[in-house]
Order: C-alpha cells, then structure tokens, then sequence
C-alpha cells in the first residue's frame, strides 16, 4: 500500500524586519523621522525660493530703470555731461548692473557707454527705456543686469535656511535620543543584563527599580521571579543533595551502601593503579548476628548494628571507607597501605571495637566479629575480586573458629570450596541417614559399675570411612544444619534406650552431646519431649550435655531452655569444664547435675601439680554445690587410681571402653555384668 507523504510546512513570514538591535532600530527611526523631512521641506523652500525672487528681481530691475531714466531727464536737458557721467558712474555702484548705454536724441553725439570689467558684450538681461521731457525724446537708456543675481539670493536663502534645518535636527536629535536613551534603552539593557544573569544563574543581585512605568513594573517583576527562581534552585539542589544522600547511604547506620562504595573502591583502585599504592579491603561479618535477631528481636538487632557501625567508623583514620555491604556485613577499603601489619593492626583494632559489650535494652550484648582481608594488588587486581576475596578470606575466619581475622590467599579458595562441598555432602549424609552412634561408658570409680554412657557420633561416609564429629560439627553449625543432627542424634539415642530396655538391658543415663548453637533455640525442647514420648523414655535414663560456651552467650533464651530441661526432669552435664571462662554465677544459675572435667587436665595426672591441684579444686567446688564429677579421657590406671582417691565419682575413657558400636557397647555391658562387684560406698555423688 502506497502512503503519500507530505512534508510539513513551515511558516515562513513573507517580510522579515531586519534583525537589528533596538539601539540601532531607534537611532534609525530617529534618523529617518527627523532627517527626511527636513530634506523634503528643504527642497520645497527652495522651489519657493525661486519661484518668489523671480518676480521681486524683475521688478527691481525695473524700478532701477525708471529711477535712472528719472535721473537723466534734467541733465539731457541742460546738456550737462558732468551730471550725466554722475548718474551712469553711481548706477554702476549696484553689483547687478553690468552695463549702462545712454543714447542722446542728438545727431552727432556718440552714446555714454559704460560697462563693467570682465563682462562680455551682451551677456546677461538686457532693459531699455526712453528719457523724455513734455513729450519730446531726449535719450534711449539701455541698462545689462547680471543674470546670477537670482542664484546669489537663492543661495543665500539656502545658505540660512540649511543652517537652520541642521539646527533643528541636531536639536530633535538630542532630545530625542537623550529622551529614548534614559526612558527606553537604558532600562532596557538593564532587564537584558538582569535576564542574563538570571539565565547564568548568578549570584542573585537584586537590580533596584525605582520607576514607576511598565518597564520598572518588568524590572520589578523580574526581579522577583529571580528571587523565586534562586530560593527554587536552593531548594532543588537540597533535595538533590537529600536524594543522593538517601541513594548512596544506609539509612540504618548513615554509612556509604553498596553503590556508593563500589564507586569509592573503583576510584580507588584506579589511583592505587596509577600511582603504584597498595590497598587493603577488609570484609567484617558479625558472628551469629542472626541469633540476637531471633532471640531479642529485630530493634535490638538494629540498634546493636547502629552502634557497632559508629564504633568501626570510629576505629578507622579519616582516609579510610567503611560502608555496610548487607545485613550484618560491612566492608572497610584501607588507602596508601604501607605494610601489611598496620593492616592487621587495624584490623584487630576493629575486632577489639566490636567485642567491646553493647549496652541495649537494658543489657549488654557480646558480639564478634570474622574479618577477611584481601590486599590490592597482591590478591585482587580489580574491584569485584577484591571483594570476592576478602569475603572468602572471611568465611575462612568463620571456619577457622570465628572472632578473627583472616588474610585471603589462594589456597583459601580451595578450603573455602571444600566447606561447600563438605556442606552438600552433609545434606546427602542427613537424607541418607549415614550417620551413626558409638556409645562410650562411664563407670563408677570405686567399683566401676556401669552408670551410663555417652552417645558420640559419627559419620560412616562412603568414600572416607568413618569421619569423626570434629570434622563436621563446626559445619553442619555454619551451614544451619546442626539442629538437624542434633535431633537425629537425640531420637536415634532415644531409639536405642528404648531398643535396650527391651532387650532388658538395663544400666543408668545415656548422655547426648547439644551444639551450643542448638542451646539458642526452642526447637530443642520440642525434640526433646517429642523423642521421650515416642520412644516412651523416663528423664532419668537420658541426660544433654552441653559446653561451657553455651553459658557465656548467656540470653534468655538459654535461661529458658535451661528452666524447660530441669521441668523435664533431665540430667544436665557441663562438658570440656575447664576449657572455658565457666563461672560459679553461671554453673549456679545453670544447675547441672555434673560436670566433666576436660580430658586436657586428666592426660598429665598425677605428675602435674597444677592439674593435680586444679582437679581437687573442681572436686571439692562440686561436692560443695552438690554436682556429680566425670573424668573424661582416662587412659592409664594412676589417672584412675588417682581420680577415685581424689573424691571423683564417675570416669569416662579408653582404659575402660572407647566408643563402641551398639552391639559393642551391649557387649562390654554384658562382660561387666559377669565381673564380681565391688562393695559400694553410700554417697551419691560418689559413683550414685
Ligand atoms: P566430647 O563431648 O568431649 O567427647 C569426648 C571425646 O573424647 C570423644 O571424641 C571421645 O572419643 C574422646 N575420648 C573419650 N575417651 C578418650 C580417651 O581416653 N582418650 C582420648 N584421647 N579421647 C577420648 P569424639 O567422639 O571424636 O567426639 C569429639 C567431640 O565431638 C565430642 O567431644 C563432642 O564435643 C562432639 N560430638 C560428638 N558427638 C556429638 C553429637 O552427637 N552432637 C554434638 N553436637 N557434638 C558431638
Ligand atoms: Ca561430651
Ligand atoms: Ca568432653
């Protein structure tokens, strides 16, 4: 289909007015309003000029011929030629007389002739009359005038006359350029310039208008809408400068977001090229932040990054950048490095800041932090890497245990990567259920009676065999699967009992082992409860152990599980005693019914003084409160010897069983039973 196409007219005005300036359009009106009809009435006068002087000169002419004519009668008559040469001399007196000839009615006389010097004969205007006395003809008097008379006068009069228009237009001029120059272009250059700077958006100064007339009312109003414009313009750079604030920082904390940041380091990077400098950026994660969150709810968790950010920012020099990267992340860019310890320094300082309590809500918070560090340019040579980096550096600070820092180098890459396969594996392991419980006994120390056992895991993986819980609890902690385990340990523990109790094998707790991140969540009592139902056992025959870390992270919500476990009834015992910061505040808050001492003590007993000393001073601090002492990892007969005469109840280690599958375990307990017991004392606390 064919579409016809016509071009747009354009409108074109059919006579332009020549672009010129005001100035110059009035100073044309002006020249062309006063300068043409002065010419016009010039050249009329002139034509007057002539036509009215014609007439006057004849007659003058005339009346000169008549006087003279008069004149000669009296000395014509009396023949007086003195008297006649008298007359024709003075006639020639007048400029525009040329020649005079006088011709006497006489025979023989010749004629008077005069004529002026210079002049040709016959030129110009030629008068004759006739002398004549009572009708008788005396002479014939011819007089020449000179013809340029009438020019001499004409030019005269234009002469005067131009003098005059010249004036006149000298004088219109003045005025009227003064007049339109101070009323009209003056003013109007000034709003020009007062627009122009409005367009340049100046300085805004006022241009004061004290007239009264349409272009001060403009000046006025000009005036105005550049005040407007200018208090407009503040407000929208403010605004401006709001928004750009809001875009490029993090409301919560005030400090430069992701965007603004990845600017910084880019700018960064590009200076650090050029001028050869190195950089360090430092990734910060804070330990377990999620959990503040979930147990003292999200304000308290705003409030702790609030001041935990104004503390990092305050740690750092001038020159530094810290922005908060997401969450419980932020990233500080460290310019002009040096060497590499300021920048552990630096990073310490920061670890220190964050460690520092928080005080909200009424109580402090303890926090940590992991930091990963990556150096420009010796690990990362652009931004994006940089980061990547210094975030792997950090995982590998969580790995490594937390509340550290690490520096990034490529093998951390590797160890990073294998966490992630490690954690992929572990979900397979959980669907799969390739976990299993070795069950180690704990014996009275005086008649070594079987008083129960503790369930360790493990983890039958089918390319590495069996891998031991240290190298997997950290992960499957790290990567949220821990609650998981632990309620598969729980119930597969639980399941075991109640396996037992019906094979009538009968013998006191078996203990369970609980991740203090477990500790912080009430799904634990749930698991808890739901097992003892399913598999129908009684608190007494199960018992949680847990570590001392587990009472430094002291929240309610710790308070709380500890509450809901003694209403269960359960036994609770305080793991690796001695390897932490447990305080006597702490174990009388908790209540636990034991407390194992931690293998580390027990391995150079009894030669060690200190821990000879030490392990006394636990026994007689619990005997004091009334708590069950275990000795964990006792391997030789003086350990044990020494142990038991020391006042300690209950041993747990290789020398009497390592951990045993549960066929295994069923075994020793029967090979125990067939072995003649010892004779036992009464004190619960001693063997119960
Ligand atoms: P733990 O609770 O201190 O457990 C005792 C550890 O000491 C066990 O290591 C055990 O095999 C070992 N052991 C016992 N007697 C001796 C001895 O005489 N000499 C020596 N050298 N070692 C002895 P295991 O089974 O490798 O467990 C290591 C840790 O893993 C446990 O330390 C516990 O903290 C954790 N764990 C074990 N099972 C679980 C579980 O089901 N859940 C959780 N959350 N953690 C578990
Ligand atoms: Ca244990
Ligand atoms: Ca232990």
């Amino acid at each position: 289909m064919a579409v016809s196409c016509t071009p747009p007219i354009a409108s074109v005005p059919l006579l332009r007015w020549p672009s010129f300036s005001i100035r110059n359009t009035v100073l044309l009106a002006i020249a062309t309003a006063v300068l043409l009809p002065t010419a016009v009435l010039w050249h009329l006068e002139h034509q007057l000029t002539v036509s009215a002087s014609e007439p006057l000169i004849e007659q003058n002419r005339k009346a000169v011929l008549m006087v003279t004519a008069a004149a000669l009668v009296e000395p014509l008559w009396t023949l007086d030629a003195e008297a006649i040469d008298k007359v024709t001399r003075q006639l020639m007196s007048d400029p525009s007389v040329l020649g005079v000839t006088l011709t006497e009615n006489r025979p023989l006389v010749s004629p008077h002739d005069v004529q002026r010097q210079g002049s040709l004969p016959g030129a110009g205007v030629s008068l004759r009359t006739a002398v004549q006395r009572e009708g008788q003809l005396l002479g014939l008097l011819e007089l020449r005038f000179d013809p340029r008379q009438i020019d001499r006068v004409i030019a005269d009069r234009q002469r005067s006359t131009l003098q005059l228009a010249a004036l006149q237009v000298l004088l219109t001029s003045l005025v009227l350029v003064g007049v339109l120059y101070r009323r009209l272009l003056g003013p109007i250059e000034r709003l020009k310039q007062q627009a122009s700077a409005m367009a340049s958006r100046g300085e805004v100064v006022p241009v004061s208008w004290d007239r009264k007339d349409e272009l001060g009312q403009l000046g006025q109003h000009l005036n105005m809408v550049h005040a407007q414009i200018g208090t407009l313009f503040e407000q929208l750079e403010h605004q401006k400068a709001d928004l750009v604030t809001v875009a490029m920082h993090d409301a919560l904390t005030e400090l430069p977001n992701r965007t603004l940041f990845q600017e910084l380091l880019a700018k960064a990077v590009r200076s650090a090229r050029r001028d050869g400098d190195q950089l360090a950026l430092l990734f910060i994660d804070l330990d377990r932040f999620k959990s503040i969150n979930d147990t003292m709810g999200h304000d308290a968790g705003d409030l702790l990054l609030h001041a935990i950010a104004g503390r990092l920012k305050a740690a750092l020099r001038e020159s530094d950048v810290i922005c908060r990267h997401s969450g419980d992340e932020f990233i500080v860019l460290l310019r002009k490095v040096r060497n590499w310890d300021d920048v552990a320094a630096t990073a310490d300082r920061l670890l220190r800041a964050v460690e520092t309590p928080v005080f909200v809500k009424f109580r402090d918070i303890h926090v940590t932090a992991s930091i990963g560090i990556s150096l420009f340019p010796d690990d990362a040579d652009d931004p994006e890497t940089l980061v990547t980096s210094a975030d792997t550096a950090m995982y590998q600070a969580k790995h490594l245990g937390r509340a550290r820092v690490s520096f990034y180098r490529s093998e951390f890459n590797s160890q990073v990567n294998a966490t992630i396969q490690l954690e992929q594996e572990l979900r397979t392991a959980l669907a799969e259920d390739q976990f299993v419980l070795h069950y180690q006994p704990q014996v009275c120390a005086r008649t070594g009676r079987l008083l129960g056992c503790e369930a360790l895991i493990r983890w039958v993986h089918p390319v590495r065999g069996m891998v031991p819980p240290m190298q997997f609890i950290g992960a499957a902690e790290q990567c949220g699967l821990i609650s998981e385990l632990g309620s598969w340990t729980i119930r597969h523990a639980c399941a075991q009992i109640q396996r037992w109790k019906g094979a009538g094998l009968a013998f006191g707790s078996v203990a369970v082992n609980v991740s203090a991140l477990e500790f912080r969540q009430h799904r634990l009592v749930d698991t808890l409860t739901q097992a003892m139902l399913d598999y129908d056992i009684q608190p007494h025959e199960l018992e949680i152990e847990l570590t001392e870390s587990v009472l430094m992270t002291d929240t309610d919500t710790t308070q709380r599980i500890v509450d809901d476990l003694h209403q269960l009834n359960l036994g609770l015992a305080v793991d690796d005693f001695g390897t932490g910061y447990s305080s006597l505040a702490y174990l009388k808050r908790l209540r636990p019914t034991k407390i194992k001492i931690d293998r580390s003590f027990v391995r150079d007993l009894p030669d060690d003084e200190d821990d000879r000393v030490l392990v006394r001073a636990v026994l007689q601090l619990a005997s004091a409160m009334g708590i069950q002492v275990v000795a964990e990892g006792v391997e030789t007969i003086a350990q044990r010897d020494f142990l038991r005469d020391s006042g300690c109840g209950v041993l747990q280690g290789y020398l009497i069983s390592r951990p045993q599958v549960a066929e295994g375990f069923e075994k020793f307990v029967r090979e125990l039973d067939k072995q003649p017991v010892e004779a036992e004392p009464a004190t619960a606390l001693n063997g119960g």
